[in-house]
């Protein structure tokens, strides 16, 4: 999966001192394309029917959050997409 919100972190944190500092974080969030979680700083609850992995990151990236990674993952006998935010 491509996104611009990848692009422009990697153009953040080419930018010294004004990137985002990993020993700086403070909390990590992870998401999965299996799961339909509530939002950890704000408690909205993401629709799960069907499960959007997009919406959830973009509103993670509204609270400040930074994309640290996404890609592929195994739950059992199903392949999902997984993210991890920082921030
Ligand atoms: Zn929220």
């Amino acid at each position: 999966m491509r996104t611009r919100e990848g692009g422009a972190v990697r153009k953040k944190a080419g930018r010294s001192g004004r990137g985002f500092n990993i020993t700086r974080t403070r909390r990590v969030v992870r998401l999965a394309s299996n799961v339909a979680p509530t939002c950890r700083d704000c408690k909205e609850s993401f629709g799960s029917n069907p499960i959007n992995l997009e919406e959830q990151i973009n509103h993670y990236l509204g609270h400040g959050y930074i994309l640290l990674h996404i890609g592929p993952d195994q739950h059992g006998t199903m392949n999902i997409t997984v993210a991890m935010l920082g921030k």
